[in-house]
């Protein structure tokens, strides 16, 4: 056991359920961002790997779609109870490669056993519909129809860095629940817990065929994997410019996109500032504002913005920057120090478009202090892009019209939060605001793994949460019987 976290791991590649080395013999380290330690190793995938998974995912999907429902529960009950069982290595694993808080990585790595538990039920309770068919025109009532919901075959599953463990099992779960067999491509930077999540529904018993894990370059096992016709359904998580690749090279075959975002939370007169300012100072910081659903954006009303940023600003500034393994640590660094760079020139590019540093924005290696940037206008290129660092920008208004125009002026949308208001800005916020998800009294930063949960605009098309996956991941047939 290295003395920060879990021992480094070595894996090969997941070929159809059985553990082997790439055809290219090639071998990469992964490091943690926090010191560059080496926390483990993986096998480097090629097409060639890549048309191996996919010839043995078509016969794990033909077997597994005739593995009865509550078979495929059972299993993934062991699994649930295995992941259970390894929480505390899974976090340990988490924050290693990706640098989040040990805290945080235990949050999230606790949730996986639940996660799979959720999506045994959902992918067991696959219900079809029966059809009026008499209520057509010229149709007796000799004919009697229905929808089966079937497994679309096999699931290529693509997953970023920033939730490991999350976002890996919001796609493999519901996909092996559902009857599908599973081709995951796990983030370059944080393969290792994919790894290890991989393990754990292999010594459950998922049987061969049905799940594949390859490690590799995002472009070319990504181009290989989407553009396959053997390959019905594609469930990607990432960055917008990807999900525009893929959408671009994917043919015929279903798409799920969770792309990029430039959340606003929306503080209006009423709020209380309390809770406000203290949930904007975890949901903007959180895994170093590395999350989809990050508050990127505040968007005050004058009348409250100073008693607002009073109430921030020390709360901010209390945010803890170190070993993610320490005691204490409430920031770790970003991903890479190349990230840390993009973050600290977009800050100071707000600066010089006319915003105003109020607290932090330093830069260490991969570190950068979290950061307030008030008189942020919503046109500026820091409220436009998603920034993905922990730093939040501040833009003020005088009225609710001009907050719901602020909310809406970027491309993206995939969560807002709104607080303080009266009721009928309430309603006005949640039919208005484009986005996927709007929380009333709280920030975008918060999920139930049950809820539909997926963007609109350049945030990308299609649900997640397990239901909503289970749903996308199974296509309806409809059957006549004529009498
Ligand atoms: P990324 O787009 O760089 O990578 C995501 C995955 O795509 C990785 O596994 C990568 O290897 C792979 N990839 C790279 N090129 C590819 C290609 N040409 N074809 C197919 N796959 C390819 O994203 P990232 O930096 O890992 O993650 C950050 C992004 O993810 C942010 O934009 C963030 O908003 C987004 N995200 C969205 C959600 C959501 O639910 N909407 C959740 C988490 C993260």
């Amino acid at each position: 056991m290295h003395e920060n976290g879990s021992q480094p791991r070595s894996y090969e590649l997941l070929i159809g359920g059985e553990w082997r080395e790439a055809s290219s013999g090639e071998r990469q380290g992964i490091h943690s961002p926090y010191d560059g330690r080496p926390v483990g190793e993986v096998a480097v995938a090629s097409a060639v790997d890549v048309d191996a998974a996919i010839t043995a995912g078509e016969r794990g999907a033909a077997a597994w779609r005739r593995t009865p429902a509550h078979e495929r529960v059972a299993i993934l009950h062991r699994a649930a109870d295995l992941a259970d069982q390894r929480a505390d290595e899974i976090a340990a694993t988490i924050s290693a490669e990706n640098g989040k808080p040990l805290t945080e990585a235990l949050g999230e790595a606790r949730r996986s056993g639940a996660i799979i538990r959720l999506s045994a039920h959902e992918g067991s309770q696959v219900y079809g519909d029966s059809l009026p068919l008499d209520a057509n025109p010229g149709t007796g009532q000799d004919k009697v129809g229905f929808t089966l919901r079937q497994p679309v075959g096999i699931v290529v599953a693509i997953t970023p860095f920033n939730y490991p463990a999350l976002l890996v099992l919001h796609k493999v779960g519901p996909a092996l629940a559902s009857g599908n067999a599973v081709i995951l491509k796990p983030a370059s930077a944080t393969p290792l817990t994919a790894l290890a999540l991989a393990r754990i529904f292999i010594e459950a018993g998922v049987p061969e065929g049905v799940l594949s894990v390859l490690t590799g370059p995002g472009g070319t096992l990504g181009d290989a994997l989407v553009s396959d016709p053997r390959v019905r359904k594609i469930s990607f998580t990432g960055s917008t410019g990807v999900g525009e690749r893929i959408a671009s090279i994917a043919g015929v075959k279903k798409l799920s996109l969770e792309l990029g975002a430039s959340s606003p939370t929306l503080i209006l007169p009423g709020a209380d500032i309390e809770k406000a300012s203290s949930a904007v100072a975890a949901g903007g910081y959180v895994n170093a504002g590395q999350v989809c659903i990050s508050v990127q954006r505040v968007i005050v009303h004058r009348d409250v913005e100073a008693d607002f940023l009073d109430a921030l600003r020390p709360k901010v500034e209390a945010i803890r920057m170190g070993d993610p393994f320490a005691d204490g640590t409430t920031l770790g660094p970003l991903i890479a120090e190349r990230e840390a760079r993009r973050v600290e020139s977009s800050i100071a590019r707000a600066i010089s478009d006319g915003s105003s540093l109020l607290s932090g924005g330093e830069r260490d290696g991969a570190f950068v202090s979290p950061a307030i940037v008030t008189g942020v206008d919503t046109r500026q290129a820091f409220a436009q892009e998603e920034l993905f660092g922990p730093a939040v920008a501040v833009t003020s208004v005088d009225s609710f019209d001009a907050a719901i125009d602020a909310a809406n002026g970027t491309p993206y949308g995939l969560a807002a939060g709104v607080f303080g208001g009266t009721l009928s800005e309430g309603v006005r916020a949640m039919r208005e605001i484009d986005a996927g998800s709007v929380h009333l009294g709280w920030t975008p930063l918060w999920r139930a793994d049950l809820m539909p949960y997926g963007g609109l605009k350049a945030s990308g098309y299609g649900k997640e949460g397990v239901r909503s996956a289970v749903e996308e991941m199974t296509e309806v047939k409809t059957v006549i019987m004529h009498g």
